[in-house]
């Protein structure tokens, strides 16, 4: 379905009122403080307002199809995205919408398969149930709030995306905190509407991850095709990298080979230890990269610089950007430096912290900032090397309330959302462990083979291996939990997973 038709605004405007869409309303009336921003020309700016129609449309649709409907089960989801032409999972993705639009209420129903003392039980899923709310449009509580409930709910993951996506530029990410300029707010909701944070149909991402039609179980780790360990062979990269360098040489070869043309990572800043966002032009800038920072840094705000370059793009980043990134590839709207990433590089993230917290774990450890060397995460413990050749350690547990509260409701240890996730956990000192999640990823897996840029090894012939990274994938998805219950019963706001 397109909504390429010759039609006035004022006639897409008059159809929104009827779907009382107030994104697509907001994005015509503001055109001029959106074009006067400078993010978006004029041209990109009406690709996006169709697309912007073209969802809100088969969100409609699917509404008034679903308030007809009898049975309101998968069965009739499956009927719906036949008769328009759409994958299952954008139907479930819009589902999903609907349903934090406190239009309908879903009801999951599972199946419990009973275990033994070597099997534990299974919960699969059966159907829906779903119940569409007969309410007038006035009554339906507007979803379309900025993302600063997520911000001053200990919610916001800093991810960034929210700064690269707003059409008119009036975000700060900064410190894993965001500010809203809100004399320039335009109030479209788009930064809302793409949040990781706000809500997340992870069913869908890992359907999508999957290429599967539906709905299952995934591993602890989420969805993989295979699993490696390994360690590059490009000699500067080995000098300077946290583990096996992985990461580094990925972005070494595409942009060596010319795959992409640039590449959203993180750098130090003149700071110390602080990291800021770094657009990787060539092969000679991933030095500039290397190195795992603990110190929350929001990547994504790099891309609001880039949509009007045609650039073919990587992103790295943790978990959470992963995840920002795949939902806004499912809730497609054409922003162009979207749509130009090819590659989704994910790291693997525990939690993160705030600049002002590594500095309290600096005074615990007696040790300057200036003269810490590298820093690192393992065996439940934060170590500290000094340039006077000092290694320092402290239990994770002494530390932990130092970490970002934020953090706490963050399910997602191995970026379950990215293309190739590269990691440290499971894999020996000096490698990386590696989960090949989708084609795009495999490719480039290989390509780094081929080219003998790097050592690789399957994980199971590698100890302490996949157990001990399912283990500590189960731990942070346990501890999310706890949290996001503790949440529920304080009555506070946390993210819809
Ligand atoms: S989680 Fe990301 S998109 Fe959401 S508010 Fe925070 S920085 Fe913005
Ligand atoms: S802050 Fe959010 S609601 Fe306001 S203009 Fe930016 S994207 Fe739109
Ligand atoms: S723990 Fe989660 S939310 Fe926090 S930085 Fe890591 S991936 Fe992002």
């Amino acid at each position: 379905m397109s909504s390429e038709l010759k039609i006035s605004k004022q006639g897409l405007k008059d159809i929104a009122v009827t779907m009382d869409s107030y994104r697509i309303r907001v994005l015509i009336d503001a055109k001029q403080e959106i074009l006067n921003s400078g993010v978006y020309n004029e041209e990109q700016y009406d690709t996006i307002l169709l697309k912007m129609f073209d969802e809100e449309l088969i969100k409609y649709k699917l509404h008034n199809f679903l308030s007809h409907q009898n049975p309101n089960d998968f069965k009739a989801l499956k009927k719906f995205s036949d008769k328009n032409s759409v994958d299952i999972t954008k139907t479930l993705s819009l589902l999903e919408l609907l349903k934090n639009e406190n239009l309908i209420a879903v009801n999951e129903i599972y199946d419990e398969v009973e275990g033994d003392e070597n099997t534990p039980t299974l919960t699969t899923f059966k159907d829906f149930d779903i119940k569409c709310f007969e309410v007038s449009p006035s009554k339906i509580k507007s979803i379309y709030e900025p993302v600063k409930t997520i911000f001053e709910t200990n919610n916001c993951s800093g991810c960034g995306l929210c700064a690269g996506i707003c059409p008119v530029n009036c975000i700060d990410v900064y410190n894993g905190f965001g500010k809203i300029d809100e004399d320039k707010c335009i109030r479209c909701g788009l930064c809302y509407y793409f949040c990781p944070r706000t809500y997340l149909p992870v069913s869908v991402l890992n359907m999508v991850q999957e290429g599967a039609l539906q709905i299952r179980n995934y591993s602890k780790v989420g969805h993989y095709l295979e699993t490696y360990s390994a360690r590059t062979k490009i000699e500067e990269i080995a000098k300077s990298c946290q583990d096996g360098g992985i990461t580094s040489t990925c972005l070494h070869y595409l942009l060596d080979a010319n795959i992409i043309d640039l590449a959203i990572g993180a750098k130090m800043s003149k700071t110390p230890w602080r990291p800021e966002p770094i657009i990787l032009e060539n092969k000679e800038d991933v030095l500039l990269t290397t190195g795992t920072k603990y110190v929350n840094n929001p990547n994504l705000k790099s891309l609001s610089a880039l949509n009007k370059r045609k650039a073919n793009l990587a992103v790295v980043g943790v978990p959470c950007m992963m995840q920002a990134l795949l939902k806004s590839a499912i809730y497609n709207i054409s922003i162009p430096a979207l749509n130009h990433i090819k590659y989704r590089i994910g790291i693997f993230c525990m939690e993160s912290f705030s600049y002002e917290s590594l500095l309290k774990i600096c005074e615990l450890l007696n040790v300057e900032i200036n003269d810490v060397k590298k820093t690192d995460i393992n065996k439940g413990k934060f170590f500290v090397y000094t340039n006077s050749g000092d290694e320092l350690t402290i239990p994770i547990k002494e530390i932990g309330h130092l970490a970002r509260e934020d953090c706490e409701v963050c399910f997602d240890l191995t970026s379950e959302s990215a293309d190739i996730s590269i990691g440290s956990i499971g894999s020996p000192s000096g490698w990386n462990t590696v989960l090949i999640r989708t084609e795009v990823g495999r490719e480039l897996y290989n390509k780094l083979i081929e080219n003998d840029l790097i050592e690789s090894k399957e994980l199971s012939e590698v100890k302490p291996g996949f157990p001990l990274l399912e283990r500590v994938a189960t731990s942070k998805k346990n501890k999310c939990n706890k949290h996001i219950d503790k949440k529920k019963e304080e009555n506070l706001r946390f993210p819809r997973y």
